[in-house]
């Protein structure tokens, strides 16, 4: 610590303010210190009246120039911040196209014409309708979506109504932003005004200040309940993006100590991405390799940056949630293909539609999808039991997926297999559809590989009659341990009876990798587990091809790799399959990890 930083810190210590510790998610990783600008969030006051029948159509010429200038601004945003920001423009994109979406347009200009109000009261009409069809996703990831698409209606409103966004232009020192929410662009045109950190009141760890901050390495904390009305503008606080707390008025010693664990930190993560560009090996050769698991095409830029060998997870719901219809064979090949081209030589593993149970657009039941309510929606219609159900919108999908085929290396991904007969259900109606292409003339790879998720029990059972007849498996342990435990994933009151590290969970993976490495096929895993440092090396000793997890996590997995020996890894993973229960096997990763990664876990 310089005497400079000394100084600072000690300016920075607030006589008279009630000490206070706000709990939030960590949205971007690191430590600051320093001094808060509460943003001001506009309200919305738009004016709300009714037209006269000859005001309509005009009314909708002012939206639709409103609409306009909107994507007008949207896309002069992209070409300033295109050199620097390359990470995030996909975001921007997305909101571009989002701008010219039916969900927003044509919702607004039909509420405009039948209900004859004026557009800004049109406009949040909209809005609310298009929220409620969100809330009813249960797949955390799209939901929080819904912030793009009110941060796009927005924008539009401020065309409307004429008013700009805010800017930091009169604040002369570094500062940590907080607000009930901040759009991507707003947290690049921010962060090009030195921004120390965004503290937020929405938003959960996939929310897009999250995902903006971590690409601009800018720490941030998302979920803290109230944080706009707690603190005030000149506060002081700790921002830690590592556990997700934010401290008020630090008393000095405590700044200097979150200082130093900051300055521990950057020294791991500098050291980290050394191993980006580095194979995925252990000491003596054995090779593992890392993929990623993703949710949407925009995060491409991350898979690259992380050095992932290739999507081991592509889950494909995001196109199907993003819009208020059923995506089309051609915008589904579009999609694909961009991704397989984008990746190649390395695989893109795509897994065909997993919703099912309350994870449904509502639009899919619009549109002719009968699903009364379920009891039990785990072990209800979910997943490939829905897409069979369902079989026009698996054909479509599939045959986008063999489209793009040609495209670069793709691995075809059937989730919640739980019998042969369901498998080869599903073979058939690939076969019948690649009869159709080749009658088409429409090419595609006819080798492509296909594979099955492990995430019931019944499967891993069966794994060495199911491994004999398709190209891989992908253990799904997210939902493996939910079925095997019977501990539901989404439940906060058995959420500490989920144990990753159960012996039952860890004997039911070798299980499948032994099946699996018989039949000669490879096995992948691509369950939160994958990307957990505590949890990756006992997965390692048990013999997988392939980890699947989140880009960010990959550079911190290979560095566990590259420091392990295979005979350290598999003598773990077999003392972990004879422990009594998940919390043996945590006692014994007590006595490993600090003797074999004494940095990571030396301290602990
Ligand atoms: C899993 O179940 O482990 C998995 C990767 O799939 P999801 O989390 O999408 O159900
Ligand atoms: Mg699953």
């Amino acid at each position: 610590m310089t005497p400079d930083m000394d100084e600072k810190n000690e300016n920075l210590h607030q006589a008279g303010r009630e000490q206070l510790t706000l709990y939030g998610i960590s949205g971007s990783p690191g430590i600051v210190v320093g001094k808060i600008v509460v943003l001001s969030h506009q309200q919305d006051q738009s004016a709300c009246y009714r037209l006269d029948a000859d005001q309509v159509e005009s009314e909708v010429e002012r939206f639709q120039a409103a609409v306009t200038r909107a994507e007008g601004e949207l896309v002069d945003l992209r070409r300033r911040f295109e050199d620097d920001f390359a990470d995030t423009l996909s975001i921007i994109d997305s909101h571009i196209l989002m701008v010219r979406d039916r969900m927003i347009l044509k919702r607004t200009t039909r509420l405009i014409r039948d209900k004859q109000i004026n557009a800004e009261w049109a406009l949040s009409r909209a809005l609310g309708l298009i929220k409620e069809k969100f809330e009813r996703i249960a797949d955390g990831y799209i939901r929080d979506r819904f912030a793009d698409v009110k941060y796009v209606a927005g924008r539009i409103a401020g065309q409307l109504s004429g008013h700009r966004p805010e800017s930091l232009a009169g604040t002369a020192e570094e500062v940590i932003l907080v607000s009930d929410d901040f759009s991507p662009e707003d947290t690049i045109r921010m962060q090009s005004e030195k921004v120390l950190g965004f503290l937020t009141e929405k938003g959960g760890v996939t929310s897009h200040t999250a995902i903006v901050a971590r690409s601009l390495g800018v720490p941030a904390v998302v979920g803290l309940e109230k944080v706009t009305s707690i603190c005030k503008t000149g506060d002081t606080v700790i921002l830690d993006g590592f556990s997700g707390r934010v401290y008020l008025a630090p008393t000095r010693d405590q700044q200097l100590q979150y200082l130093e664990y900051d300055r521990q930190h950057r020294a791991f993560s500098d050291e980290l991405a050394w191993y980006i560009h580095l194979s995925s090996e252990t000491v003596d050769g054995l090779r593992v390799r890392l993929s990623a698991n993703i949710e949407m095409p925009a995060e491409l830029q991350a898979v690259q940056q992380y050095g992932a060998e290739g999507i081991g997870l592509f889950r494909s719901e995001f196109d199907y949630f993003h819009q208020d219809h059923v995506p089309d064979e051609d915008t589904l090949f579009a999609s694909y293909r961009d991704l397989l081209a984008g990746i190649a030589p390395d695989p893109v593993t795509i897994r065909t539609l997993d919703v099912g149970g309350d994870k449904f657009a509502a639009y899919l039941q619009d549109s002719g999808v009968r699903l009364d309510l379920e009891r039990n929606p785990a072990l209800g219609l979910r997943s490939i039991r829905f897409s069979l159900r369902e079989s026009a919108l698996l054909v479509t999908q599939l045959r986008a997926m063999l489209r793009a085929s040609c495209y670069g290396r793709l691995r075809i991904l059937l989730p919640l297999i739980s019998s042969l007969s369901e498998l080869q259900r599903v073979r058939s109606i690939l076969h019948a559809i690649m009869e159709d292409l080749h009658r088409e003339a429409i090419p595609f790879n006819p080798g492509v590989e296909v594979g099955i998720m492990i995430e019931v029990p019944s499967a891993v059972v069966m794994a060495d009659t199911l491994a004999a007849e398709v190209d891989f498996f992908s253990i799904g342990t997210n939902d493996l341990i939910q079925y095997s435990l019977a501990i539901d994933r989404g439940n906060e009151y058995v959420a500490h009876m989920y144990e990753p590290l159960h012996p039952a969970v860890l004997r039911m993976i070798s299980q499948t990798v032994e099946a699996a490495h018989n039949q000669g096929i490879e096995v992948s895993l691509c369950g939160e587990m994958a990307g957990d440092v505590v949890t990756a090396p006992v997965l390692l000793g048990l013999g997988l091809d392939e980890l699947s997890m989140r880009p960010s996590a990959i550079p911190h997995v290979k560095r566990l790799l590259r420091h392990s020996y295979f005979r350290q890894l598999t003598d773990l993973g077999e003392k972990a399959l004879k422990c009594g229960d998940g919390g043996e096997v945590r006692n014994l990763l007590t006595g490993y990890l600090p003797r074999y990664y004494p940095e990571e876990f030396g301290n602990r």
